[in-house]
């Protein structure tokens, strides 16, 4: 053998091991497509559904079975399932549980590309969908039919912020046998024990506050029953929906200051929707945790905090140009979709585009998230931009 033919193969299969007393404070980050067996037999005796075992990557590292482990916790549940993006966690869900003929309940409030995803992809599949009045659970209990295989539940409702009666439409739901899945993105786990309410699956889109930083995109589906867990695993490794082991690496260095993150969102936000309620062009603040906001006597029932998000409903008189101007004019306030990172946030919404009935909310719906610079210096922001308004 040739000294450099050696040192090529030498430098793949090298004798060094690092020793194995490595420990620190951040979890190690593994990536690997290939997971080498030790023998034939556990190559063929290794169920990748069982954590027991590594079989390949696309099925689970140390690194996403760490994740898993941490965001079960966070959520009250017992088996997780990453995706590489909240809607492909809704996706997640939606694969595994329903099939041909079956039917989706959704709220009419529902984060919009999950709407959106039951009309055009689940319906060419032949399951179909409802949108329900998540105000209401007797209207979700009537449209439930010997087809609807699974309830979604979202809370508050996305853009309009109405905090349903979670109780009475699990209630509605499990009374007739029908699977329940939670939207929790919202809650984060923080705000509320989504288990301890009875639904099945909690989905998580852990781009929002679990990374807080406005650079991953992931979900979770968390669930404590191990039929349903694994029912969905089967079409998560079909469909091939891994994540990448530094985007969960980031997740796990975020989680640990989550709980104080959506604690400082939540009490800007409360104080800056309290602002923006003392001004005359404000017609309606949508925040649960305000009184006088839809769902508020829910919200008080159900939760101990409440994230960083609310709408306002600005003067019908205004001509939307101006609305636009009072966008434009913001300076921290960023304009753009999502939320749960550190800068804060702005969208206009068309509701004529969004809900069928929109009677109950008269005006120009403007949305925050609020991030986390000095609660002075946005509403300093807020203040100067209103002058476009005046
Ligand atoms: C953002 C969001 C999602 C989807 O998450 P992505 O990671 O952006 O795909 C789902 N539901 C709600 C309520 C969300 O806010």
């Amino acid at each position: 053998m040739s000294s450099h033919q050696d040192l090529i193969t030498g430098l793949i299969h090298h004798p060094y091991q690092p020793p194995d007393s490595w420990d620190a404070v951040p979890p190690g980050v593994f990536k690997a497509s290939t997971v080498i067996f030790p023998s034939v037999a556990a190559l063929r005796s290794r169920v990748y559904s069982a954590k027991t075992g590594y079989t390949y990557g696309l099925r689970g590292t140390p690194t996403t079975f760490l994740l898993e482990e941490r965001l079960a916790t966070l959520e009250g549940g017992t088996h997780c399932i990453l995706s590489p993006s909240g809607l492909a966690g809704v996706m997640t869900v939606n694969l595994g549980l329903l099939k041909s003929g079956d039917e989706v309940l959704l709220p009419s409030n529902v984060y919009g590309p999950s709407s959106d995803m039951a009309a055009s992809v689940l319906a060419g599949w032949g399951i179909t969908h409802q949108l329900y009045d998540p105000m209401n659970p007797a209207d979700l209990a009537a449209r439930i039919s010997a087809r609807t295989r699974l309830v979604w539940v979202e809370a508050p409702g996305s853009v309009t912020m109405e905090f349903p009666d979670l109780t009475g439409l699990i209630a509605a739901a499990r009374a007739k046998g029908v699977l329940v899945a939670l939207d929790n993105t919202w809650g984060a786990g923080l705000a509320f024990r989504p288990f301890d309410l009875g639904v099945d699956i909690s989905m998580h889109a852990l781009t929002k506050y679990p990374s807080g930083g406005a650079d991953v995109l992931m979900g979770a589906v968390i669930t404590r029953d191990e039929a349903l867990h694994l029912r969905m695993l089967k079409v998560h490794g079909q469909l091939g929906l891994g994540v990448a082991a530094n985007d969960a690496e980031f997740i796990l260095r975020a989680l640990p200051s989550m709980p104080l993150r959506y604690h400082a969102h939540d009490a800007s936000a409360r104080e800056l929707a309290a602002f923006l309620g003392r001004q005359a062009v404000v017609k309606q603040v949508l925040h649960p945790a305000l009184p006088g906001s839809p769902g508020h006597a829910h919200w008080a029932a159900t939760c101990t905090a409440a994230a960083g998000l609310f709408s306002v409903m600005l003067d019908p008189a205004l001509p939307g140009t101006k609305v636009d101007a009072f966008v434009d004019a913001l300076r921290l306030f960023k304009i753009g979709y999502s939320w749960g990172g550190p800068v804060s946030l702005v969208v206009p919404y068309d509701l004529n585009a969004m809900r069928t009935d929109r009677s109950a909310l008269p005006g120009h719906l403007v949305r925050f998230s609020i991030g986390l610079e000095a609660v002075a210096d946005l509403q300093a922001d807020l203040a100067q931009a209103l002058v476009a308004l005046a």
